[in-house]
């Protein structure tokens, strides 16, 4: 299975600079021999416009959040079904900044993850600990109770291990916490899951740059990346790409 990379945008990307970064990394793809899948995930607003614009490019296009219902009284918020119409694959649930700024609970995310499915998109379940939580030593607990937590019986979508820690802060988690970590969420899937669990893509999150992509890529069990800041620019988002394995 060849490694993805999931470029996450956050709440970054007016019209033009948006039709920029996805023309940019099409051009570069172009020039990879076999490329890896590649997703970007813009805000919600830019979805329609890029899904038209990325036809044909092989970059598959991702919504960062959806809301559990298929529709109805819920002012400000989008539904799996709306994103699958705009030609939306993926989307990104349970991201720490939504579970922190939002207040979503694993139930919450678990809701959204069926409505995702149900809708026929990949949900890409994130999951990871705080820094106090590392500190503790309370980790696997954490990670463990996240994925019992967020993921429904019949899951089939990819984990995104994200140490809320390594988030934005420039450095990622070392190559042995990496591995310690794939090494115990696979066997928690397997445990959960069974033959899904142990075939489920897991990637890792939290400060990949291309410098440090062709260190944490190869890591077992690790299936990709899921990338913010260094998603937000061409030449940075491809050298990641470029590492894929
Ligand atoms: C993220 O928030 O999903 C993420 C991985 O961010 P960054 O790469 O900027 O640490």
């Amino acid at each position: 299975m060849k490694q993805m990379i999931v470029g996450n945008w956050k709440m970054n990307g007016l019209s033009a600079p948006s039709r920029d970064l996805v023309s940019a990394i099409a051009q570069g793809l172009k020039a990879i021999a076999n490329p890896p899948p590649v997703v970007v995930c813009p805000p919600f607003t830019q979805l329609g416009a890029l899904s038209l614009l990325l036809k044909g490019t092989g970059i598959a296009l991702g919504a960062q959040d959806c809301h559990h219902a298929p529709s109805g009284a819920h002012t400000g918020d989008i539904s799996a079904i709306m994103l699958a119409e705009l030609g939306v694959e993926y989307v990104i649930l349970g991201h720490s900044e939504r579970r922190r700024e939002h207040g979503e609970l694993d139930e919450t995310v678990r809701e959204k993850t069926v409505a995702a499915m149900d809708a026929g998109l990949t949900p890409i379940v994130c999951i990871g600990e705080s820094a106090d939580q590392r500190a503790a030593g309370e980790y696997q607990d954490v990670v463990g109770w996240q994925i019992k937590g967020s993921l429904p019986d019949n899951f089939s979508g990819i984990v995104a291990y994200e140490p809320v820690w390594a988030i934005g802060s420039g450095v990622p988690a070392s190559p042995q916490d990496i591995a310690d970590m794939m090494g115990f969420i696979r066997a928690e899937l397997t445990r959960q899951f069974g033959e899904t669990g142990k075939t489920t893509r897991i990637l890792y999150g939290g400060s990949v740059s291309g410098r440090e992509a062709p260190t944490i890529l190869p890591i077992a069990e690790v299936g990709g990346a899921l990338v913010g800041g260094a998603s937000l620019k061409a030449d940075a988002f491809l050298p990641i790409v470029r590492a894929a394995i």
